[in-house]
C-alpha cells in the first residue's frame, strides 16, 4: 500500500479486534449497556437537570435514578452519593474537604505510602498548607497494618485515608478493620475504592467508611465521571463553588449522560460480580503461574490471595519494563509497567519501592489487568508470547550477561 493511503475501515477494525487488551486497571471499554443508557441523554433527554421545566425534569429523573443505582451498589443512601468528574476529583474533595472542614479539631492526617497520586499529591499539598501527614509503610505484600493505623492516631488526627485495593499490585487492604478503628476513635475515614468498586463487594456500612471514591471508567462506564460517597453528618467542606447543584455541595451543571452510563455499568458489574470474579481469578492465577513457571528470575508482586481478581503484577529481572511493554505492544498485547514513564521520569513506582523491591527489580515490572471480556485464548497467547520476548530482551541485556557470567 502506498504511503499515506488510508487503511480500509474493516481492516482497521479487525486489527483492533486482534489486539489483546490487558490494561483494564488503566481504563476499560464502555460496555454496551452503558452506551445504550447514555445515548438518549445526549440529544433527547438533554435538559439541564436543575431546570424546573419538563425538559429539565426529564433529565433530573434520569440523574436521580442513576444516583439510586450507584447508592444501592455500594450500600449507601441516594442522598449520600455525589457525582464528580472521576476518581481524582473524588479523592481531592474527600481529603481537602475533610481537612479544611475539621481544621478546628486538629491538623493530622493518616494515609499510606502506596496510595494513588490523587491521594498522595493532595496530602503533600495539604502539608504545604500546614497539615501534618503520616504516610504509613506496608509489608512485603503491600498490606497496611490496622495496628499501625491505630498507633498513628493522635488527638490531632482528623482524617484517615486508605485505599481499598492497590491499582498497581492489586492487594486488597483490610478496610473493614481499619474502619472499625476509625469509628471507635471518632476519626473520619476515607477510602479510595476506585479499583475495588465493580471488582469486589463494596459496602460502606460493612467497611465503616465515611467517604468513598469511585470512578466510572474503571468498570466499563464512561470516562470523566465518578462519585464521592459522603456519610450523612460527616463534616466535609464544599469543593467546587458556584451553583447549588448536588445539594449545594458540588457546583457545575450535572453530567447526566456520564452519571447514567456509570450507573448502568456499575449495575451490570455488581450483578455479575461473583461469576466474573471466579472466572477472572482462574485466568489471573493461570497467567501468574504460567509466567513464573516459564520465565526464570521472575516474582509476583502483591498478595498471592488477597488481590483483585483481574490483577497480575510480576517483576522480570534483568530487563527494563518499558522495553518489555514496547515489545508486547508490537505483538499486539497491551499491558503496563511499574515505572512512572507517563510522568517523564524513570523513577520506579512508589508502590513497588514501598513493598521493598530494589530499584533494578522494580524497573522490570509488568502489570496485566484483566476484565470479563478477556478470554482463555488471550491468556494462552500471552503465555506463548511473553517468554519469547523476555528471552530476546535478556539476550541483549548487559545486566543479564553479567549475572549469567557471574559478574553481577
Ligand atoms: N485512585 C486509584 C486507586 C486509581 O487507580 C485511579 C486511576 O487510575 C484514580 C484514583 C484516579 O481516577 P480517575 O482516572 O477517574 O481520575
Amino acid at each position: 500500500m502506498r504511503r499515506g493511503a488510508r487503511v480500509p475501515r474493516a481492516e482497521r477494525e479487525s486489527k483492533r479486534m486482534d489486539r489483546i487488551y490487558m490494561d483494564n486497571a488503566a481504563t476499560t471499554a464502555l460496555c454496551p449497556e452503558a452506551l445504550a443508557a447514555m445515548l438518549p441523554c445526549f440529544a433527547e433527554v438533554y435538559g439541564n437537570a436543575s431546570s424546573i421545566h419538563g425538559t429539565g425534569r426529564d433529565a433530573r429523573k434520569k440523574l436521580e435514578e442513576a444516583r439510586r443505582t450507584v447508592a444501592a451498589c455500594i450500600g449507601a443512601k441516594p442522598q449520600e452519593v455525589y457525582f464528580t468528574s472521576g476518581g481524582t476529583e473524588s479523592d481531592n474533595w474527600a481529603i481537602k474537604g475533610a481537612a479544611f472542614g475539621n481544621r478546628h479539631k486538629g491538623n493530622h492526617i493518616i494515609t499510606t505510602q502506596i496510595e494513588h497520586h490523587a491521594v498522595l499529591h493532595t496530602c503533600e499539598w495539604l502539608e504545604k498548607q500546614g497539615f501534618q501527614v503520616t504516610y504509613l509503610p506496608v509489608d512485603e505484600y503491600g498490606l497496611v497494618s490496622p495496628r499501625d493505623v491505630e498507633a498513628a492516631i493522635t488527638d490531632k488526627t482528623i482524617l484517615i485515608s486508605v485505599m481499598a485495593a492497590n491499582n498497581e499490585i492489586g492487594t486488597i487492604e483490610p478496610i473493614a478493620e481499619i474502619g472499625r478503628i476509625a469509628q471507635a476513635r471518632r476519626v473520619l475515614f476515607h477510602c479510595d475504592a476506585v479499583q475495588a468498586v465493580g471488582a469486589i463487594p463494596v459496602d460502606v456500612d460493612n467497611w465503616h467508611v465515611d467517604m468513598l471514591s469511585l470512578s466510572g471508567h474503571k468498570f466499563h462506564g464512561p470516562k470523566g465521571v465518578g462519585a464521592l460517597y459522603i456519610r450523612t453528618g460527616s463534616k466535609v467542606d464544599t469543593f467546587l463553588h458556584g451553583g447549588a447543584q448536588e445539594r449545594g455541595r458540588r457546583a457545575t451543571t450535572e453530567n447526566v449522560p456520564g452519571a447514567v452510563g456509570m450507573a448502568a455499568a456499575l449495575k451490570k458489574a455488581v450483578e455479575n460480580l461473583e461469576e466474573n470474579g471466579m472466572r477472572l481469578i482462574s485466568m489471573r492465577d493461570r497467567l501468574i503461574h504460567g509466567i513464573l513457571d516459564a520465565i526464570p528470575y521472575t516474582r509476583l508482586n502483591g498478595h498471592p490471595l488477597q488481590r483483585l481478581p483481574g490483577n497480575v503484577n510480576v517483576s522480570v529481572q534483568y530487563i527494563e519494563g518499558e522495553a518489555l511493554l514496547l515489545r508486547l505492544d508490537l505483538a499486539g498485547i497491551a499491558g503496563s509497567s511499574g515505572s512512572a514513564c507517563t510522568s517523564g521520569s524513570l523513577d520506579p513506582s512508589h508502590v513497588l519501592l514501598a513493598i521493598g523491591l530494589p530499584h533494578e527489580v522494580a524497573h522490570g515490572s509488568l502489570r496485566l489487568s484483566l476484565t470479563d471480556t478477556n478470554t482463555e485464548e488471550e491468556v494462552d497467547e500471552v503465555l506463548k508470547t511473553l517468554p519469547q520476548i523476555v528471552s530476546t530482551l535478556r539476550e541483549m541485556s548487559p545486566m543479564y550477561d553479567d549475572f549469567i557470567n557471574g559478574r553481577g
